[in-house]
């Protein structure tokens, strides 16, 4: 084949394969839309689908592999035009004064307070240090305030968590506690997780398994929408290591409950 064939060949080689993975992106997103359309449809979305029931699918909060490719400001950009379009399809008026900054204050939101978690950048510095008092009994603490956000509603879930452990040799600043509880808190969550993510993380901090977490919130999918009950409350729990014997969880409990 002369050159001038060949990169003609070339070529339209090319913008036939470009034509063929145009046809298969179209196909696609025409099945996208056909799914999104029938789950609208024929879903109940006030009831029993798997977001009502909370299912969790793993330890891990499930990412995309180059989720930290992109800078927290190029995110707050797409992210602010992202949700300007869902504000105009939901035919509001951008141009109002209440409403053209919101697109914005959301996108700030997202990344840089509710799902700041997301950004291992932000996981809280944790230093260690000796148990000087020789303290072995179990070291409580509880009532630690949190706000986090259902992951299959994107609406608020909060509550308290009460976090427990007994010193391996290294004790951690009680702060530090309440900012391993902040940090996983500001994800898509749900609350299974929230509760072994907290305790993993401080069963590997602490290096050692006797670590408790307790977690009392309500959600407000199912209070503000849903089944709309105002009143129930969910309850997790985590025990590991010595806290698996029941003397000590009734001893961890009547600390909580005091
Ligand atoms: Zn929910």
């Amino acid at each position: 084949m002369q050159s001038r064939t060949c990169k003609f060949y070339i070529i339209s080689k090319l913008s036939e394969h470009k034509v063929y993975s145009q046809t298969l992106k179209q196909k696609k997103l025409k099945k996208d839309n056909l799914l999104i359309e029938d789950y609208i449809e024929n879903s109940d979305l006030s009831n029993d689908d798997a977001g009502d029931d909370h299912i969790s699918t793993g330890l891990e909060t499930p990412m995309k592999k180059d989720s930290i490719a992109m800078s927290d400001k190029e995110k707050k950009v797409k992210i602010s035009h992202l949700f300007k379009e869902i504000m105009d399809v939901l035919g509001l008026d951008l141009s109002d004064d209440s409403l053209k900054d919101t697109p914005n204050r959301v996108a700030k939101m997202y990344i840089e307070e509710i799902f700041s978690g997301l950004n291992p950048a932000n996981k809280p510095k944790i230093s260690l240090f000796e148990n000087k008092y020789r303290y072995k009994q179990m070291l409580v603490e509880k009532d630690i305030t949190f706000y986090s956000n259902c992951e299959h509603h994107f609406v608020p879930f909060t509550g308290k968590a009460h976090v427990a452990y007994v010193s391996s040799g290294k004790v951690i600043g009680l702060s530090k506690l309440n900012r391993i509880v902040q940090y996983y808190a500001k994800r898509p969550q749900v609350q299974e997780r929230l509760t072994n993510q907290i305790a993993e993380d401080l069963k590997e901090i602490l290096n050692t398994n006797d670590v408790a977490v307790i977690i009392d919130a309500k959600h407000l999918c199912v209070s503000s929408r849903g089944v709309k009950d105002n009143t129930s409350s969910t309850i997790t729990s985590y025990y590991g290591g010595i806290f698996e014997d029941s003397a000590k969880i009734t001893e961890l409990q009547n600390y909580i409950n005091k």
